[in-house]
Parts: C-alpha cells; structure tokens; sequence
C-alpha cells in the first residue's frame, strides 16, 4: 500500500501515464497529475480519481520542455503535500523520420522532453526524499533505451540518455533509501503509437496495416501489445516495500523484444 505517500506523474493525462496514476491511485498514494488535454476533460479525470480511491489529486500544467514550470511544479507539490515519495517520468513524445531529414525542432523537444525533464524532476525533488529517507523514482523509458530502430533518432537516444540517467542516479541516492529504476516496455497501443503509425508508413512505403505487422509487432516475439495495465503493475511494485533492493535497473516488458 501507497497509503500516506505523495506520488508525481508526469504526462498522466493520456495512456501510460494515466494508467500509473490510476494504479497509484488505487493503492492508496495522493497524486499530482500533469500533461496537456482539454481542461474540462482533465478536471474529469481528477474528480474521478479523486472520488474512487479517496486520495487527494490535483493537476499541475507545466510543460516538460520548461524546466523553471517543471521546478515551480516541484516546488507546489512539496508546498501541498510536504512531499515527493515517488516521481514517475514519463512524458514523452515521438517523431519518425530519416535522420538526415529529421527536424531540429523535433530533435530538441524530444530531448527534453523524454530525457531533460527528468534530469529537472529529480534535481527538484531529490532533497525532500533524501530528508525522509525514503523514496521511489521510477523513469519510463523503452525497449528503445536498450535497442534501436531506424527513423528514431532522436527518440533512441535520448531513451538511452534516460537508462544512463537511471543508473547514475541510482548510485548517487543508493544508501538514501532511494531506488531508481527505468522500465522499458515494447510497444503500448496508445496515442503516440497510433500517432506515429502514418509517419513509419510514409518513411517505410508501405500500408498502416503492415507497420502494425510487419513494423512494430514484428519485434515483438510475442505479437501483441503489450498493455498500460502490464506497465503500471509492474511501476507499482517497484514502489512497493518488497522491491527496496531493486535500484539502476532496466527492467524490460517488451513481449521478449530485446531478448533477440
Ligand atoms: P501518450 O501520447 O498517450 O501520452 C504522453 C503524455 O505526455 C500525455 O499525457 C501528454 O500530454 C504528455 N506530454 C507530452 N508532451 C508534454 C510536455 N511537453 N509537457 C508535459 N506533458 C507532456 O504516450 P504514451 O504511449 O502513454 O507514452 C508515455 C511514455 O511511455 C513516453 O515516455 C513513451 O516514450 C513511453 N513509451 C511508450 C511506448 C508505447 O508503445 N506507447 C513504449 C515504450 C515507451
């Protein structure tokens, strides 16, 4: 149980993200959500949330590619709840294209968002953990952390830069009751899967239908996706009293994808 503790999620209005909250949620953590939506949507979500696990949840803004709104979310949160016990990293977005083609305005944000923003999360709330001896960061990366594919740069690199972070991270807090682990799940059918299935096809030649195949199931051994439910399992027990000794892990749900 989470019961009493304070968790940040960030990028939880949508797929993965929301379903961690959500778990978190239901085992008793408060939460503070962040992402972009439409308002009223999140304030749904929010009430929901709020009314069927009986935490507190609130919504914080910040854009992951600002790192004074990502500090100032911080900061509130720490203000409100008096703490960080757990910080999920897990905005993230996707651009696929050649990398001799590949916008540099896409290349930036997709550094900081998928790599830099944790960089600014942590820093933020390492202090108030250390202080309580306590705590569980846990970054969302990739299969693509641990592997490539071609038309990802940018993406590939910065998930390998969050695995790098992970580890480096991980031995610094190691005797603060601290543990940093990166989970690396396949491929999730969310918004930004869906999303980027047109571009592969464009980049590719060939039918939407066929990257779902040949593409993105093709990697994985087991051919199919894997589900948000899987990931945030496996992001809660990390959180969990029994996984204290699990710390600079990267821990694969991929289907058997980087096993090849
Ligand atoms: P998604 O598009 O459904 O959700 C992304 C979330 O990040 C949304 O809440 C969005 O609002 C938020 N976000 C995007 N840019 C932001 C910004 N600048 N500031 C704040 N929030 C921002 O995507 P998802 O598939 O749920 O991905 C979540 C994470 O899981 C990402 O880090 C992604 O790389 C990783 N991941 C996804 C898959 C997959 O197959 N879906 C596989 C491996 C890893």
């Amino acid at each position: 149980t989470l019961e009493g503790k304070n968790a940040l999620v960030t990028g939880s209005t949508s797929g993965i993200g929301l379903g961690i909250a959500t778990r978190l949620a239901a085992s008793g953590a408060n939460v503070v959500l962040n992402g972009f939506g439409d308002p009223a949507e999140i304030e749904r979500l929010r009430a929901r949330l709020t009314a069927e696990h009986r935490v507190s949840v609130t919504y914080e803004d910040a854009d992951m590619t600002r790192p004074e709104a990502i500090a100032a979310m911080v900061a509130r949160m720490i203000d409100r709840f008096g703490s960080v016990d757990v910080l999920v990293n897990n905005a993230g977005i996707q651009h696929v294209a050649p990398v001799d083609e590949f916008p540099p305005d896409r290349w930036d944000a997709i550094i900081a968002i998928n790599l830099s923003s944790s960089f600014h999360t942590v820093r933020a709330a390492l202090p108030a953990m250390k202080a309580r001896r306590w705590g569980r960061i846990i970054n969302i990366a990739s299969a693509h952390a641990l592997v490539a594919s071609p038309f990802k740069s940018a993406y590939v690199a910065a998930k390998h830069g969050l695995a790098g972070l992970t580890k480096s991270v991980a031995l610094e807090v190691a005797e603060h009751g601290i543990t940093v682990n990166a989970v690396c799940p396949g491929y999730v059918l969310t918004p930004l899967v869906a999303k980027q299935i047109p571009d592969t096809a464009k980049a590719r030649g060939i039918s939407e239908e066929a990257v779902k195949r040949d593409v993105l199931l093709a990697a994985q051994p087991m051919k199919k996706f894997v589900t948000v439910e899987e990931v945030a399992a496996l992001t809660a027990f990390l959180c969990s009293q029994e996984a204290a000794s699990i710390t600079g892990a990267l821990l694969a749900v991929d289907g058997g994808w980087t096993a090849q």
